[in-house]
């Protein structure tokens, strides 16, 4: 069969075969008379058991068939054929009005029930109505195969949803989450809302509610997504660019990936670069500006208190005009070493200028920080670098309070650090 949807339903019926089956001579040929003028073909049977040996020899499009017959009754016949083929439209014609038949009918999934002797208007009725039906799903079924092809071929990750549920995924999707069949997906369509990852690693699974809504939430706001690789969990995850269409049938959306990974990838080592001093190693002023206004805004907001350490180097100017300015870079590299491996974890060291550094101290009161630049005063004071042996350094210590803004805290760590190189250099000093 092929589709026109221009067809009417008489011109439609025309095109179909229908199986007939009746233990009654005289109503099948009645029946055969006005079916044949409809259907292009259409085979007779006597009882369930020939009715179920031709349709699965013709396959029918349409079946007909009484309900009391010998051998094998139209209700067992047709519940064996529903097994086989959930679709096929069935008409049940049968003279007894009972309830009991009427429910079993239902319970199989019958199109229509109708009483003997068959009003031929009602028939013809029911016919054209089950026939558009009939079509229609067939445009459907053409239209989704198009469409899964289409899919199939394509690089990118798709798939197809419907009331919620996951219809499809194509091809370089199932290949990705190393699924063969879309049956072994779809047994447990869920552990994809395990697998899709928001922004900040949480599952799509985890966001309460249908893990689709979220993924559609996000193909409109913040279109990235990140897929973990189902066999090794370690590897990174894809980022993908997820898009959301409504197709027709309404409840219908495509959703398609497109892995930006390698995108990513550059734009975070152009980021990495972006606020990492290239001498050192260290977190460079920009970076530093960010991080501390980031400590503002977290200790404005939640009541806290962090401490800064500005240090610079003694007589650095004397360093390179000795021994180069190649032994100068040096000492800022081994400087920046030893400042790093004496702060804490979870403070930041930021190369602030040519040889002035900033240490952020999260959560550090003026006396912790103090205690901090003066193990890293004595520390440097200590240290053999090469070529030069021995430096040393002075630290400005401040602490933030709610009235300072980023300029002033630092500003009030140069002046302690002012203050140090005043008073003789190699000192801590605070304000
Ligand atoms: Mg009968």
């Amino acid at each position: 069969m092929t589709v026109n949807a221009l067809l009417n339903p008489q011109e439609l019926l025309a095109k179909l075969t229908v199986l007939f089956v009746e233990d009654d001579e005289e109503i099948r040929q009645q029946m055969v008379q006005f079916l044949s003028r409809r259907f292009k073909q259409v085979r007779v049977a006597c009882n369930g058991k020939q009715g179920l040996a031709a349709f699965r020899e013709e396959k029918p499009d349409i079946i007909l068939s009484d309900i009391l017959m010998p051998e094998m009754d139209g209700l067992s016949m047709i519940r064996a054929i529903r097994d086989e083929d959930h679709h096929i439209p069935i008409i049940v014609l049968t003279a007894y009005n009972e309830e009991q038949y009427l429910l079993r009918s239902i319970e199989l999934g019958i199109d229509r029930y109708l009483l003997k002797p068959v009003n031929t208007k009602s028939l013809s009725e029911a016919l054209e109505k089950i026939v558009s039906n009939l079509w229609q799903r067939k445009e459907r079924e053409e239209a989704d195969s198009y469409l899964r092809l289409l899919m199939d071929i394509h690089p990118n990750l798709l798939l197809t949803t419907s009331d919620d549920q996951v219809v499809y995924l194509n091809r370089a999707f199932l290949h990705r989450l190393e699924v063969d069949q879309l049956g072994d997906f779809l047994s447990n369509p869920t552990g994809l809302g395990e697998l899709l990852l928001d922004q900040h690693g949480t599952p799509l699974s985890q966001a309460g509610g249908l893990w689709l809504h979220r993924l559609e939430e996000l193909a409109q706001n913040a279109p990235l997504v990140y897929l973990k690789n189902p066999t090794q969990p370690d590897e990174a995850p894809l980022a993908l660019v997820v898009e959301c269409r409504q197709m027709t049938p309404p409840h219908c959306q495509l959703f398609t990936f497109a892995d930006v990974s390698a995108i990513e990838g550059q734009l975070k080592h152009l980021e990495h670069m972006a606020f990492t001093d290239t001498l050192t190693g260290l977190a460079n002023r920009a970076m530093g500006q960010k991080s501390l206004t980031k400590e503002i805004n977290r200790c404005q907001r939640y009541n806290r208190t962090f401490s800064v350490i500005l240090l610079d180097v003694d007589h650095f100017k004397k360093v390179n005009d000795t021994y180069g300015h190649e032994v100068g870079d040096q000492v800022l590299q081994g400087l920046a070493g030893l400042l790093q491996n004496t702060v804490r974890r979870s403070d930041m060291v930021v190369r602030w200028g040519g040889e002035e550094f900033l240490v952020v101290l999260p959560e550090s009161s003026f006396q912790d920080a103090r205690m901090i630049a003066e193990k890293l005063r004595s520390n440097v004071a200590a240290h053999t670098f090469s070529t030069v042996e021995h430096i040393t350094c002075s630290f400005g210590v401040a602490q933030f309070d709610q009235t300072l803004g980023m300029q002033s805290l630092v500003a009030k760590a140069d002046a302690a650090l002012y203050l140090a190189k005043e008073r003789g250099r190699n000192r801590v000093e605070p304000i």
